[in-house]
């Protein structure tokens, strides 16, 4: 008897529907696999055997063949052992063919018969909606997150018999309650603005920096509040869509970092990678690619403390993402693309020590200081838009005993500036000011006769580089839309210059 099951396959971050066709025969008793799986789907014939074998299912002395179409691409993962058992079980006519027709299916089953949980659940129950599957069978611990698409009927079981009963009759797995309320948002890190006591400046810039989408560098010594400024960026940017949401709970499945309480990421992610990450662990990669850092960090905010410690490996291969918001990685398998839309903030100290240009506490010497700040390339730095110096808050700061504004104030004004700038790029592939190409930047940034004359002004003195002017008037027309104006005045670049910090003071010729 033939039978055929369908699942899926994870490459990358996408998703290709796989059939699992099972086949028995007279013949030689064997059990063989084709259809390019890799070493770990091949050991499903063992567990599958040794499962069945161990639930009371004995089959005749036969010949089993198992083949994965398409042939093309390589099967990888414990996923596929679900739909072995499924395929072979309806082959040997225990299960009805016709019952598994139309159902995705995918688990892990270890000897016992017990189904556990896998990685990728939700981008493959995504691909049973679009191919248009009757309904999916998931392990139990997934079934939270395959819930997540309403529009797909998924049921979760935990072993074998379970397994089987689910397939003959599904209408009481798939009506099966999940206890609580799996939309609720998580709410249990309670991280605010408001704990940020004193450095107004540099809550204004990070608040200019999320409302136009600029790149952001914090300078200052160890214990300003760099990291605790940094961690509560995610909070002041606009909530997520349900869709954004699935597509972060998508790469957050794929990489197996889902929790099994509350699958959906509602939060816009925070990574901070340790400076000793290797540029894989940053970018993703492995033979089977998964996603790295700065994909963990798509819709959020990628923080690199200690800048400069990276690897220049590490820093290098961010230019490109930082460009194009995907990542593309080469496999013999194929090119994967990574969706990398992520804000970069980095932090560092002034100098080795931490506390130049503070000449009574740093001990560095000149050339220290020039070869930590020349760490960082310089194609790195042309792309951070704002950079701004965090300094030691004043005892009268701490203790004025004034608490700062609410995440959520600031969130509703940084909304309200992104939405000007939906509107005004609406026909442009771009959505912020950070965004800004140079062929556009004249368009979009109009001055006044004032602004100007400052910006000339300006560029005598410090010699800008174009690259730099060309990221003054980014921010600055952030600056202007945060005050509703259409045309870019002198108090708005002023603004701007004031956060080249990284120029200014701390470049030494
Ligand atoms: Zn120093």
């Amino acid at each position: 008897m033939f039978a055929s099951v369908l699942s899926a396959a994870i490459l990358g971050v996408e998703v290709c529907p796989v059939q699992v066709e099972a086949d028995v025969s007279n013949g030689l008793p064997s059990f063989i696999m084709v259809g390019f799986p890799s070493a770990q789907v091949k050991e499903a014939q063992d567990r599958v055997r040794t499962a069945l074998k161990n639930n009371g299912y004995q089959f005749p002395p036969k010949r089993i063949t198992v083949n994965f179409a398409p042939a093309d691409m390589k099967k990888e993962g414990a996923g596929f052992d679900v739909p072995v058992a499924a395929a072979v079980l309806a082959a040997f006519e225990i299960i009805s063919s016709r019952d598994v027709n139309g159902v995705m299916m995918a688990g892990e089953i270890g000897l016992d018969g017990e189904i556990h949980g896998i990685s990728g659940i939700l981008p493959m129950v995504l691909c049973a909606r679009s191919l248009g599957c009757r309904f999916c069978v998931v392990p139990y611990e997934n079934l939270k997150e395959g819930r997540l698409i309403k529009d797909v009927p998924v049921a979760g079981v935990k072993n074998l018999k379970e397994l089987i009963e689910c397939i003959q009759n599904p209408e009481p797995y798939l009506k099966m309650e999940i206890q609580e309320d799996i939309s609720a948002r998580n709410t249990d890190k309670g991280m605010d603005f408001s704990d940020i006591e004193g450095q107004e400046g540099a809550k204004r810039a990070a608040e200019i920096a999320v409302s136009g989408f600029h790149n952001m560098l914090l300078i200052g010594p160890p214990g300003t509040g760099k990291t605790m400024l940094a961690r509560r960026l995610p909070t002041i940017m606009p909530g997520l869509g349900f869709e954004e949401k699935l597509e972060l709970t998508r790469i957050y499945s794929i990489a197996g970092l889902l929790s099994r309480e509350n699958p959906l990421m509602n939060e816009r992610p925070f990574r901070s990678p340790h400076h000793t990450s290797t540029p894989q662990a940053i970018a993703g990669g492995g033979r089977n690619p998964r996603p790295g850092e700065i994909t963990l960090a798509h819709k959020g905010v990628l923080f690199l403390d200690e800048m400069p410690e990276f690897s220049r490996a590490s820093l290098e291969l961010l230019r490109q993402p930082l460009e194009d918001k995907v990542i593309q990685i080469a496999r013999a398998s194929g090119t994967y693309s990574f969706p990398a839309d992520f804000m970069l903030c980095a932090a560092m100290n002034p100098c080795p020590c931490g506390y130049y240009p503070d000449l009574n506490r740093c001990t560095c010497t000149s050339g220290e200081i020039s070869h930590y700040m020349g760490k960082i390339s310089r194609p790195l730095l042309d792309r951070i838009d704002i950079s701004t110096e965090v300094p030691p808050v004043s005892f009268a700061q701490l203790h004025c005993g004034k608490k700062g504004e609410t995440s959520t104030i600031i969130r509703k004004r940084v909304e309200k500036v992104q939405k000007i700038q939906e509107e005004r790029y609406k026909d442009e592939k771009i959505s912020f000011n950070g965004q800004l190409r140079s062929s556009l930047i004249d368009k979009y940034c109009p001055l006044t006769d004032s602004a100007s004359k400052l910006l000339a002004r300006a560029f005598e003195r410090i010699a800008f580089s174009a690259r730099s002017y060309h990221r003054i008037l980014k921010v600055a027309r952030t600056i202007a839309d945060m005050e509703e104006e259409e045309i870019i005045s002198g108090h708005h670049i002023g603004e701007a210059l004031s956060y080249r910090a990284f120029d200014k003071d701390f470049v030494i010729k």
